[in-house]
């Protein structure tokens, strides 16, 4: 068992860690303040980026990728998450999932994804179909070499600056044990595709400038020749991708609970009252410990399911269990964190109401924390026929 990281390792946490410290934290307030990022400063990030070599590091060397494994790039989403989300999202990492494309799909969606040449977006979630998404509406029935889609998805990260969305729609039902449950496939649709429309979502307290958006298709014409991976088998490869998304919310979260505990750190050992430090007083101090123990552990859970998954070992509750942490954690320390700045902690002078909301969305999205709990203790309870 190995707990040092090695050099290629400590380059990548520094070089991330200084481009999220010099390109993305001087921007972070104007993306607070207007609630969007101006597309030229996407832009920009997005090219630094590609000069630095680290666009699209979660892809394959075959590919144009940085090649890197799980551990590797969960150490990467680790420095990320302590920038806004909103500006770290043209630090490119193309959805895994595009890995399924063949043939022609492959020049179409996934090198020029991988080149920052072209954005994706996923859109799984509906109106009534959140966690239960086998129970969706959006539905496709084919017409000759076609497909045509109808329906709505909401939530939709980023569908803002997408090129083309990655849909997963139902494409048929079967009888399972637990009643009747849609069968999906995955479709790739371009942005101007006619009868597709990305609308602007919702206004969300969490990660201002990270758009949601929502995604209508109104009889809308895909060819055959748009279906990435196989009819009726889009669960099967989302699945497969799914661990590395949960993986990114476990890895976000500890980076940013780091760089919340620094400030909370720095304040308990400047700020005086009673002509104390207040980090004199146990009653802040204890808070620290806790804190500090807090992020180690789930430090240490997010990057052994990494470990698993690059071992080619069961994974499936590791993952689970450390985004499940890792979001409960965030939230319970920007919490503490305000408490030890007392007021000053709530205004927005600071970023510290910012973490606070921000930490709330990752209990929610990539599948709740009840979600969570549920994969883990199906993985405990079924083996034992429960
Ligand atoms: C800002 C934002 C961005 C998002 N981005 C995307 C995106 O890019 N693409 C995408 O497809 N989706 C996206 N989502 C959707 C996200 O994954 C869903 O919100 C999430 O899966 C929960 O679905 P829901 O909101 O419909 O809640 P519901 O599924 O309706 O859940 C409501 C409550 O019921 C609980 N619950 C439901 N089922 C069970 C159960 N079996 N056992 C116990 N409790 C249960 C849930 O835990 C929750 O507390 C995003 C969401 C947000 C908020």
């Amino acid at each position: 068992m190995e707990f040092g990281l090695s050099s290629e390792q400590q380059m990548i946490v520094d070089t991330v860690r200084s481009f999220v410290e010099n390109e993305i934290y001087p921007h972070e307030a104007e993306v607070e303040r207007t609630g969007e990022v101006r597309p030229e400063l996407g832009e920009e990030i997005k090219q630094k980026c590609l000069d630095l070599g680290f666009y699209a590091a979660n892809m394959p060397e075959e590919v144009g990728g940085g090649g890197l494994n799980h551990l590797d790039f969960t150490l990467l989403e680790r420095e990320l998450g302590r920038a806004s989300m909103a500006l770290g999202v043209y630090f490119g990492r193309p959805s895994g999932i595009l890995l399924a494309c063949e043939g022609e799909q492959r020049e179409k969606y996934l090198l020029p994804a991988v080149r920052g040449e072209k954005i994706d977006c996923l859109a799984m979630t509906e109106p009534d179909a959140g966690s239960d998404l086998r129970g969706m509406k959006c539905a496709a029935r084919q017409d000759g070499e076609d497909w045509i889609i109808n329906g709505t998805k909401h939530f939709i990260s980023h569908a803002n600056i997408a090129d083309f969305a990655i849909v997963f729609i139902a494409t048929g039902e079967e009888e399972t044990a637990r009643g009747t449950k849609k069968k999906i496939t995955a479709f790739l649709v371009d942005r101007g595709t006619p009868g597709f429309e990305i609308l602007p979502g919702y206004k969300s307290v969490s990660h201002r400038g990270y758009q949601n958006c929502i995604l209508t298709f109104d009889e809308c014409r895909v060819p055959g020749s748009q279906i990435l991976g196989e009819v009726h088998r889009g669960f099967e490869i989302a699945n497969e991708w799914l661990y590395g998304t949960r993986l990114t919310v476990a890895a976000n979260c500890v980076g940013r609970a780091r760089r919340v505990f620094d400030l909370a750190l720095g304040y308990a050992a400047e700020r005086k009252q009673f002509g104390l430090k207040i980090g004199r007083f146990q009653g802040v101090s204890f808070k620290l410990a806790d804190m500090i123990t807090d992020i180690d552990a789930a430090d240490w859970l997010t990057l052994a399911a990494a470990w698993r998954l690059d071992q080619a070992l069961p994974a499936n509750r590791e993952i689970a269990s450390a985004k499940l942490n890792a979001s409960e954690m965030l939230a319970r320390l920007t919490d503490e964190a305000i408490q030890i700045y007392g007021g000053m902690g709530l205004m927005n002078d600071l970023p510290l109401e910012r973490f606070w909301r921000d930490a709330r969305v990752e209990r929610i999205w990539d599948g709740t924390s009840e979600i969570q709990r549920h994969i883990i203790s199906r993985e405990l309870l079924r083996p034992l026929g429960c």
